[in-house]
């Protein structure tokens, strides 16, 4: 199949792309670069059945493929607070202009959407059924409610125009290729952790996240895409669920750092507990994760002992 994957040069992007032409597919990654980087995708500049695209997905787009995976949009609250206005733009913008395209060609297209679709969650853990609890004026608003609208988006399309769609709502991801300045838990710890400086523990770190390593996540994606039983949404994460405190501790003794756990203040409408009920996932994707933490953690750190 020729697949087009934006944001395709992001953490997950890159990793979905080695996938992909793994399995012997042509892809044409398409990524504007603000988050991601040419470095991710580096190794498949000169596959023959690679094709890098710098364009905006805001901006409309045409490609004759068979299946859409639409990823761009910045993942981690720095980024997607730098430029509120153009991260809501992203999501809503990239999902018309992917949905259209969509629909032109006939491709089957897939929404990254997150678990931030439940805000701050007062059911634990999440189904899919449990609607949410997001601020819509918050800091956080711009990515939460984007990705809300790209859904509704996805599912009018489906309703109205028969478009063949696929929703995921991805928890807490981490692996290789974060950027190291990305902002995020994981490789914010890990990156302190390896430079000896103070580990950031927002608030008094009993807020929980689970934590799913990049290969699982990846194979539910693909399990999600190709099979017809469901179009989602369908929560992808690790129910294993962790304080940022325990995190904190599993990152100290896997690097053997001195570093110290130092606390700053709790960002606004931080999500107080997170951990997806991968019960729909299970029964249609027969997918479950199988990385666990700790060697999830070794891995990420590896690598990021190359960059810093
Ligand atoms: P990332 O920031 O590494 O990747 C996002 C990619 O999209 C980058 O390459 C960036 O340059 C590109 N992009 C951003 N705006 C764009 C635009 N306007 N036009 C074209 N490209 C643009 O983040 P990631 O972790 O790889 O996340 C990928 C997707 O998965 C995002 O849609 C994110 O919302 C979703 N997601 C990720 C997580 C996670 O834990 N990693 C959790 C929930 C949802
Ligand atoms: N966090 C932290 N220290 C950091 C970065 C984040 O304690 O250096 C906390 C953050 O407040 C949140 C959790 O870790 O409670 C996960 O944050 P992240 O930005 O990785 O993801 P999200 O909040 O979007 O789930």
């Amino acid at each position: 199949m020729r697949i087009l994957i934006t944001g395709g040069a992001g953490f997950l992007g890159s990793h979905l792309c080695d996938k992909l032409l793994a399995q012997d597919h042509e892809i044409i990654c398409l990524d504007n670069l603000f988050t991601g980087s040419k470095s991710n995708i580096a190794h498949l500049l000169k596959h023959p059945k690679f094709e890098f695209v710098r364009h905006d997905v805001t901006d409309p787009f045409k490609y004759e493929v068979d299946q859409i995976y639409n990823l761009a949009c910045p993942a981690s609250p720095p980024h997607y607070q730098f430029n509120p206005i153009k991260t809501t733009k992203t999501s809503v913008m990239g999902a018309i202009n992917c949905l259209g395209l969509a629909k032109r060609v006939k491709a089957r297209v897939f929404q990254a959407s997150t678990s931030e679709v439940y805000g701050d969650p007062s059911v634990h853990p999440q189904p899919e059924s449990y609607w949410g609890n997001v601020n819509p004026i918050g800091r956080r608003s711009c990515y939460d409610e984007g990705k809300r609208c790209a859904e509704t988006l996805f599912f009018d399309y489906h309703r109205e125009n028969k478009v063949d769609i696929r929703v995921v709502r991805i928890f807490n991801t981490y692996g290789p290729r974060m950027h190291p300045n990305d902002g995020r838990v994981v490789s914010n710890f890990i990156v302190q952790a390896l430079k000896g400086i103070d580990l950031t523990v927002y608030g008094d770190g009993s807020q929980t996240r689970s934590f799913c390593y990049v290969d699982d996540l990846l194979e539910g994606f693909v399990r999600l895409m190709n099979q017809t039983e469901t179009v989602g949404p369908v929560n992808i994460g690790n129910p294993g669920e962790f304080t940022m405190l325990e995190l904190a501790e599993q990152v100290l003794k896997l690097t053997k750092s001195k570093s110290k756990i130092v606390h700053k203040p709790l960002p606004a409408d931080d999500p107080k507990q997170r951990r997806p009920d991968i019960t729909l996932a299970k029964k249609h994707l027969k997918w479950e994760p199988k990385v666990p933490l700790a060697e999830g953690l070794k891995k990420t750190i590896a690598y990021f002992k190359t960059k810093v």
